[in-house]
């Protein structure tokens, strides 16, 4: 394919220190000399790459957000396209502003229920349990998030996908029985979360030198991708 015969013209660069790797983005635009509002007749797909060094992701503080939205019912969340960013851009920068790294946002209808962080899906250790909410129209099925599901099932740990509520994450925070809240995506793989806010109170999770669950599942994907580790899903792909 397109992809893999790009893979090898740019091989030497892909960077071989921990941590580091060749970043790979595609992206589609819309080719047609014309303004106004339409479905564009022609369109360039490219896939651009580039050496990224090893992201240090420092426990995040976020805010949960409960007014502006990043995903509605019947919406295009679950893509990843340019629309759902620009609209994250403002609230992501107010909440930056008050000091947090980033959101967690809420649904679109109630603010009830969370659905992802930044551009991240959401992950909880609540009791031993893997805790998410179910990809869906408004909750992007991320291959990080996917990939961290089958690591749990691996390990014998429990997995819930199911609605999260807000209330569930603050009483289960207070109770003590939230072990680990973090962040899953591709450029972090995991992005642990030390502390939420919710309406004017800062929740601080439990001390991050403790948790075993995230830096596990970091430190088990990134041996499967370096080879040092056997690769039992088959998600190598060899070039
Ligand atoms: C990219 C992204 C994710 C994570 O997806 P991965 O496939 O794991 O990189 C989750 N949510 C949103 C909104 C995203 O843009």
């Amino acid at each position: 394919s397109g992809l893999t015969e790009l893979l090898r013209l740019d091989s030497s660069w892909v960077p071989s220190a921990p941590g580091t790797s060749l970043y790979i983005r595609p992206l589609q635009l819309a080719m047609d000399p014309y303004i106004g509002i339409r479905p564009s007749n022609s369109y360039q797909f490219l896939i651009i790459t580039g050496p990224v060094g090893a992201y240090y992701a420092e426990p995040v503080k976020v805010k949960i957000e409960t007014n502006y939205t990043r995903a509605a019912q019947g919406g295009t969340g679950f893509a990843k396209t340019g629309g759902n960013y620009a609209a994250a851009l403002k609230p992501a920068v107010d909440a930056q502003k008050e000091g947090f790294n980033q959101l967690i946002w809420t649904d679109a209808k109630t603010h009830e229920f969370v659905e992802e962080s930044g551009t991240m899906n959401l992950m909880f250790v609540i009791n031993d349990t893997l805790v998410t909410a179910p990809a869906g129209d408004t909750i992007l099925n991320g291959i990080t998030r996917d990939s961290i599901i089958q690591l749990a099932k691996d390990q014998g740990m429990k997995v819930e996908e199911r609605p999260v509520r807000v209330r569930e994450v603050i009483d289960s925070i207070e109770n003590g029985s939230m072990q680990e809240a973090f962040g899953a995506g591709t450029a972090a793989t995991v992005a642990q979360i030390k502390l939420i806010h919710h309406e004017g109170v800062d929740y601080h999770l439990p001390p991050i030198e403790g948790w075993k669950y995230s830096a596990d599942f970091l430190d088990t994907l990134t041996k499967i991708k370096t080879g040092e580790i056997a690769d039992p899903h088959n998600w190598i792909y060899k070039i």
